[in-house]
């Protein structure tokens, strides 16, 4: 069941063989229940993989058009442990979920969808590497309160 729903939120096969080789594919079914899974598809969420720097995606699926199409890139993730790959594709789940939450609030929200998960010590570590391996896109006050705050957790 959880995995017909997971088949069905790839836009196509590439997106399933990539997440495969990232070993997040399988990961990622077991790290969401049933009835997350539900909900995923009661709310049009989609996956996508892209190879940058740049990827023709050919859409083997039907989307409705207000879906939300969480857009991850195969070669950025074979930095991260797969476990934080994880602990991304989760936060980003989180992002999807709630798309009128933005800023810090939508950030925090995010990441208690992955904390919730079992995915504190992976998404903190994707954060740490973050910050030190993309200081363009990651050195920022957010991503510094993102790591303070799940610190603080005490995890
Ligand atoms: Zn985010």
């Amino acid at each position: 069941m959880i995995g017909e729903i997971l088949y069905s939120r790839m836009v196509n096969e590439k997106c399933v063989d990539y997440a495969q080789r990232l070993n997040v594919y399988t990961e990622i079914g077991h790290a969401l229940t049933l009835e997350d899974w539900r909900l995923l598809k009661q709310k049009n969420v989609y996956f996508n993989i892209t190879f940058s720097p740049g990827v023709t995606s050919p859409i083997e699926i039907d989307i409705p058009r207000g879906s939300q199409l969480i857009t991850l890139d195969f070669n950025t993730l074979t930095n991260y442990e797969p476990r934080q790959r994880v602990a991304i594709l989760l936060h980003e789940i989180g992002h999807a979920l709630a798309p009128g939450l933005v800023r810090q609030e939508g950030e925090f929200n995010a990441d208690d969808y992955a904390i919730g998960r079992g995915y504190a010590e992976d998404l903190l570590n994707s954060l740490n590497f973050a910050i030190e391996n993309y200081p363009n896109e990651f050195d920022k006050p957010i991503t510094r309160e993102r790591i303070q705050r799940i610190q603080n957790l005490g995890l």
